[in-house]
């Protein structure tokens, strides 16, 4: 749990960032990965590109009920902002999406992350912009690289292309993070202007 009066425990929580393989495949690498290190509040403490396997895309993508109910119902409201339909219920609409998602994550590589530091989930979450890209804001990994939406990957029949995954709160990055990497692949050390930004010398 962090103390968000003690910014030696603020610096500590953590982000999970998976590069998917749409980004990947577009050469967007690098470009990605200098969008969150420059912010200069973020440090990267773990990278690895790998080929995910069917189970353990399975098991990244939350089964819960509550969370197909709300991807399906953000797909029906996009639907009806665009005129049409789906007649499908939100879970039935949720499932489809997830199974798409799934097939496709294993269609690797992909490059995993952990950023670290104060509000990481927040600020990973900005940086990385709206699920739909065109509706994200310019200036954001989403809405400057992508162009995909809601209607066309529903009529594609494929998950929407939107470069990558960013976990949501530090609770959900600690879970990604226990199942993508291994205690070892996890490093440890200082980053030059962490002194000054935690103003760690006042406590050390
Ligand atoms: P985010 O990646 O922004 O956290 P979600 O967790 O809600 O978004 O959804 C997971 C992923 O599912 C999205 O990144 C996107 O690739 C895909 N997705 C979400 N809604 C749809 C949809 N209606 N059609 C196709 N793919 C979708
Ligand atoms: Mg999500």
């Amino acid at each position: 749990m962090i103390d968000h009066k003690d910014p030696i425990s603020m610096k500590q929580e953590r982000a999970f960032i998976m590069i998917k393989p749409d980004g990947v495949a577009r050469g967007l690498v690098g470009e990605i990965i200098q969008r969150f290190e420059r912010t200069g509040g973020l440090k990267l403490t773990a990278l690895k590109m790998f080929y995910p396997d069917y189970e353990q895309s399975c098991k990244h993508y939350d089964n819960s009920d509550a969370w197909k109910i709300k991807l399906g119902t953000r797909t029906k409201d996009a639907q009806k902002a665009q005129g049409r339909e789906d007649p499908r219920d939100p879970i039935e609409i949720g499932n489809d999406i997830q199974e798409k998602l799934r097939n496709y994550l294993c269609q690797g590589p992909v490059v995993a992350m952990i950023w670290q530091g104060n509000q990481a989930n927040q600020l990973c979450r900005k940086i990385t912009g709206h699920t739909c890209p065109r509706d994200a804001a310019p200036g954001t990994v989403r809405g400057d690289l992508s162009v995909d939406d809601y209607d066309l990957s529903d009529a594609s029949n494929r998950p929407m292309y939107n470069l990558l995954h960013c976990s949501d709160s530090p609770e959900n990055a600690e879970l990604e993070i226990k199942r993508w990497f291994k205690e070892d692949e996890i490093h440890a050390w200082q980053k030059l202007d962490e002194a000054r930004l935690y103003e760690i010398w006042k406590s050390n």
